[in-house]
């Protein structure tokens, strides 16, 4: 059944988008450039990297601040086997730190060109009727990718996961016409219309592992009005990251939704019919008469 688009959805799905042109325009300005279609008579045409902001979602630089994704770092780094490359640490920290005091996930939900598509191939699932199972792999499974991505490149000298990122193919591709990365975008397609609701982003992509570490730190959560539930579960129908992270608040058992894989996106919070759901800032502590079960909504 169609889902009507809360408000919370439709303000992502405009950053959703503005992130794909913010991404793809430098570039393609720049060959427009090249080409001649712009008026600017027989002067120099500036390069993309000379430009305010230019990159991909593997790093990128605004205003000459270099930043770059944390795992594509930690590849770089274990690859090179060298300290050496400091740039790529430090744009790595300032995304790590900015992320991890936000929500780390929040990137998966937000700016992800993955996600965008992993959405609407759910929505394309739900029309045509096709029913799979909700988490078939647990969701834990991408931090063990995160590691063995690492470890593989310090094997091969080479960071792996960049050469067949589905992450980076969608940007390429749409700038470039490159298809490195397309077979692996076309099999995230296939698995999810097929095999396990969202199995990417839910449990297999290296870099949701590394910000579902970093997402423990959050300020950006996910609260709940115990009175004004109703449990229904439409939130955890709605829940794009795992409909087991909201178990823990909903049982009572805590006031946020604690575990690092929520991804901020709201979608909890738009489908719950009696606004028991809300987004706060800061962490308050667990209830101390909560269940001790850390390993519920650890990570
Ligand atoms: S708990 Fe809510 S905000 Fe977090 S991922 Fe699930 S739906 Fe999104
Ligand atoms: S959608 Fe709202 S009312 Fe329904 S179970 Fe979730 S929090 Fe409770």
């Amino acid at each position: 059944m169609a889902r009507t688009v809360g408000k919370i959805t439709l303000v992502r799905r405009i950053v959703q988008v503005c992130m794909l042109v913010l991404f793809c325009l430098p570039p393609l300005l720049a060959g427009w450039g090249l080409a001649g279609l712009f008026a600017g008579g027989d002067g120099e045409v500036a390069t993309p990297a000379e430009g305010v902001f230019f990159g991909s979602l593997s790093s990128s630089s605004v205003s000459g601040v270099t930043l770059f994704d944390p795992l594509a770092a930690l590849e770089v780094l274990a690859a090179s086997r060298s300290l050496l490359v400091a740039s790529a640490l430090a744009g790595a920290l300032l995304v790590a730190v900015v992320y991890g005091l936000v929500r780390a996930r929040a990137f998966c939900s937000w700016v992800c060109p993955v996600n965008l598509i992993g959405e609407g191939v759910d929505a394309a699932r739900r029309r045509l009727g096709i029913a799979v199972p909700e988490s078939t792999v647990p969701r834990r499974a991408k931090i063990g990718v995160a590691v063995a991505v690492v470890a593989l490149s310090a094997l091969v000298g080479f960071p792996v996961f960049e050469l067949v990122s589905p992450i980076g193919a969608v940007n390429k591709g749409l700038v470039f016409g490159g298809f490195a990365g397309l077979g692996t975008l076309v099999a995230i397609v296939i698995a999810e219309l097929l095999v396990s609701r969202r199995v990417w982003c839910r449990s297999l992509c290296p870099l949701g592992g590394t910000f579902q570490v970093l997402g423990r730190a959050g300020q950006v959560n996910v609260a709940i009005d115990h009175g004004a539930c109703i449990h229904c579960d439409k939130c955890r129908e709605a829940c794009l990251a795992d409909p087991a992270i909201l178990d823990a608040p909903l049982a009572g058992a805590d006031v946020i939704v604690r575990a690092g894989d929520c991804m901020a996106c709201g979608a909890c919070v738009d489908a719950c019919p009696t606004d028991a759901l809300r987004f706060r800032l800061g962490r308050p502590r667990k209830p101390a008469a909560a269940p001790a079960d850390e390993a519920l909504t650890a990570l």
